[in-house]
């Protein structure tokens, strides 16, 4: 699309529209790909320091700020199986000592490639107490390739939340 713009000295001066804003977009994407690029490499690298000595399953999970802060997890499981953390359990932990409250993104990195390791239904809960609408999760393969892109929404649909508990609390 051409838009014709006159300037003061009344020359045409042509403006390719669709391409400028092509652009425009095409260069916000960019900047999005290099920070979940970031977010997997640092899901790729917890995840080899997974504890998983009892079910040879090292994940490992990160997850972003909104004001772009990157905090990794691994698993870390025990001889007591049920007292194992997840990976995005520890990834929100270490959110929130460092003060932060808001999560957009989630990153996991499973040991497979066939079968995406999507969060247990537990860390969907802890996740949905600090994202933000729309956040988003990508689940990946050992080597950070992407397997599936989905949202924390989406994980878990008509989610109990804070506000559930506010209403009881008067706020
Ligand atoms: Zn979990």
């Amino acid at each position: 699309m051409k838009k014709i713009a006159r300037t003061r000295d009344d020359e045409p001066e042509t403006h390719d529209v669709k391409t400028h804003d092509a652009k425009i977009h095409h260069a916000k994407n960019m900047t999005r790909d290099n920070d979940l690029t970031a977010l997997i490499a640092a899901a790729v690298a917890a995840r080899q320091t997974a504890y998983a000595p009892y079910s040879n399953h090292p994940v490992g999970a990160a997850v972003r700020t909104v004001d772009g802060r990157v905090f990794a997890g691994c698993n870390v499981e025990n001889a007591a199986y049920p007292l194992g953390n997840c990976a995005e359990a520890g990834a929100v932990s270490a959110m929130v000592l460092a003060g932060a409250r808001a999560l957009d993104h989630v990153v996991v990195v499973g040991p497979t490639t066939g079968e995406a390791c999507t969060p247990c239904g537990g860390c969907r809960q802890v996740l949905r107490e600090f994202a933000v609408p729309g956040a988003g999760v990508t689940i990946c393969g050992p080597d950070g390739t992407v397997l599936l892109r989905t949202t924390c929404g989406d994980l878990l649909p008509h989610s109990f939340g804070p506000a559930n508990v506010g209403e009881v609390r008067g706020e």
